[in-house]
């Protein structure tokens, strides 16, 4: 679906011109994979995911998405923050709907897929209320929502339950697992970059992880655990119930 191929990128940062921050990256995301991105503080985990987006140029290599290589912004995702990135003044309805700004749909139309999408992560009976009146579990929700509104075939999230505490976090990972074991998530891959090697092992089926100084690819791992992954999400036991 994505393939990263020999991404380097240089920044010129203080002091030491033209650092190489990522070097010879490769690796492929297919179709119904969730991969994590593990690496340390500054390693580059989302500069990578910025050029995976296409929102930050590499300094050589390509991104291609459905075997074309990306100019520009990749239309085939839609990305998650750390800070969640919600507009204050906008509401949860009106803040998903910024999920479908570039899309050519009527508007009610794109009210009706973002109430869907409300509907999906949990947030049903919030359309109208603002990031403010929300807490933080439920500010990102409404970040995923924004995110998967416009059904992007992969979703981006950069350390998207960082910012959370302890519980909310354990239960926003589980409910999005969840979603995503029973496809109730409209997107076919998910890149999660995280600096949990737990959170990693919990979520995704995959790990790469990047080594600092500059960052290259140490493991390409298939997580595989048969006693999580032949039970549902719903089933795990976490610290949250
Ligand atoms: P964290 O885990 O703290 O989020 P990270 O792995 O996401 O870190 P990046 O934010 O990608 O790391 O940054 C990697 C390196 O690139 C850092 O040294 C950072 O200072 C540098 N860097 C990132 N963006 C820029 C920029 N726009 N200009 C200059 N240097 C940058
Ligand atoms: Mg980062």
């Amino acid at each position: 679906l994505i393939e990263v191929k020999g991404i380097y990128k240089n920044f010129d940062l203080k002091g030491h011109e033209n650092t190489t921050v990522l070097e010879d990256i490769n690796f492929e995301v297919k179709e119904g994979e969730f991969l994590a991105i593990l690496g340390p503080s500054g390693s580059g985990k989302s500069t990578l995911l910025r050029i995976i987006a296409g929102l930050v140029p590499a300094s050589q290599g390509t991104v291609t998405y459905l075997g074309n290589s990306i100019q520009g912004v990749n239309p085939g995702v839609a990305m998650v923050f750390q800070s969640f990135a919600l507009f204050p003044w906008l509401t949860v309805l009106e803040n998903v709907m910024l999920g479908l700004e570039v899309k050519k749909m009527a508007e009610a139309e794109k009210r009706d897929k973002a109430l869907k999408v409300i509907d999906i992560i949990g947030l049903d009976g919030f359309e109208n209320a603002y990031p403010k009146e929300l807490s933080g579990g439920m500010r990102q929700r409404v970040g995923i929502g924004r995110a998967l509104v416009s059904d992007p075939d992969v979703l981006l999230m950069d350390e998207p339950f960082s910012a959370l505490d302890v519980l909310t976090a354990e239960n926003l990972r589980r409910d999005l697992l969840e979603l995503w074991l029973d496809r109730k998530i409209p997107t076919k891959s998910i890149i999660l970059v995280t600096h949990g090697i737990e959170e990693a092992v919990y979520m995704a089926d995959r790990a790469v992880i990047l080594s600092t100084g500059p960052a290259k690819i140490v493991e390409d791992i298939i997580v595989d655990i048969p006693r999580w992954r032949d039970k549902k999400a719903s089933e795990f036991t976490v610290l949250v119930d």
